[in-house]
């Protein structure tokens, strides 16, 4: 509810000139590491110091032209490039509607088949993240036609609030794939999705659960410790080995936890976003706690 209320008015051209005009100093940049990315490598050289790895994604979305698609391909070639030359532990998300989806799924091929390719060849890893159910179908047939190509360098994400996810990953899983497994983040209508947290949670561990048993490596990206704590239980009692799978969260989310599972010997990864782009990213941060919001609302006040 309290989601589906902030997402909404994320939409609001009054609320989205209000948050670009004052989000980054009032919380937006606890969640993004930076405007450039000499800055985010600097971050993420911080967070291997620790054990820890990371996955660098360029901030943006839902772009309208095919000048800006090209952009982003090309920072996402960079991207690539500066991980190799830098010797970050690293690899990359993107989102496949900032590479032209929403107008032009072919363009959008095109640019992820170049990027997934300069990965195969500096030996690095593409995660594409899963947008809004809009593009859940067109998502899952991009990233099979990079397997294809290339599969030892692309992987997915499926969402669990989704009905179709389960039936997504089992289709998927043969021969086994790399997916990251997320809640997800985005508003969506109770035809496609399950509109209770509990319900949610639920699928999430059976498809955590059944992608392991599938033998994907399978990336539990949550910050939610009820669901970690199951999702140890099960790996302790399977005997599933710690290289099958790894725990991610978001830059700028319980961090303690995810070091604590680094010390603990398993593997772990944080999201870092960078860039200029942030605006769609934020809200979404905002509304999975209303923590976020309250501490948004009170430093806009003391201002
Ligand atoms: C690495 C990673 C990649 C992701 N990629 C995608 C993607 O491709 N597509 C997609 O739809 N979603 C993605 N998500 C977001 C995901 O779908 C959820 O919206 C998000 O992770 C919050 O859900 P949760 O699993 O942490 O559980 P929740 O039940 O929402 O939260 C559990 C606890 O975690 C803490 N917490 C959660 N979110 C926040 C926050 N924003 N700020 C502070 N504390 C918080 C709180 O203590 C909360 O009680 C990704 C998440 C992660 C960690």
């Amino acid at each position: 509810m309290f989601r589906d209320v902030v997402l909404g008015l994320g939409n609001n051209p009054v609320v989205e000139n209000v948050i670009k005009r004052y989000g980054m100093q009032m919380g937006a940049s606890r969640f993004v590491a930076g405007h450039t990315l000499p800055e985010a490598i600097e971050e993420v050289r911080a967070i291997n110091r620790q054990g820890i790895k990371a996955t660098l994604d360029h901030l943006g979305e839902s772009v309208t032209t095919e000048r800006a698609a090209a952009e982003a391909r090309d920072s996402y070639l960079a991207m690539l490039e500066a991980i190799q030359q830098s010797g970050i532990d690293s690899n990359v998300s993107l989102k496949l509607t900032m590479l032209g989806l929403s107008f032009d799924a072919d363009l959008a091929e095109r640019h992820l088949l170049e990027i997934v390719e300069k990965a195969a060849h500096t030996n690095n890893f593409v995660r594409i993240d899963m947008e809004n159910s809009p593009y859940t179908a067109q998502t899952l047939t991009l990233f099979e036609k990079a397997y294809a190509e290339f599969p030892g360098a692309v992987g997915v994400v499926l969402q669990a609030y989704l009905y179709r996810s389960m039936d997504d990953l089992r289709r998927l899983s043969s021969p086994p794939r790399n997916f990251r497994i997320v809640k997800g983040a985005y508003m969506e209508p109770v035809s496609v999705a399950f509109p209770s947290k509990a319900d949610v949670d639920e699928n999430y561990l059976r498809l955590v659960e059944t992608s392991l048993e599938l033998g994907n490596y399978t990336a539990v990206a949550t910050h939610d410790e009820q669901m970690i704590g199951r999702v140890l239980k099960y790996v302790h009692e399977h005997g599933v080995a710690r290289d099958r799978f790894e725990f991610q969260m978001l830059y700028g989310v319980r961090f303690s936890l995810l070091q604590s599972l680094a010390q603990q010997g398993y593997r772990t990864r944080v999201y870092v976003p960078y860039g200029e782009d942030w605006y769609g990213y934020y809200v979404r941060r905002i509304a999975e706690r209303p923590q976020n919001l309250l501490f948004f609302l009170k430093t806009l006040v003391e201002r």
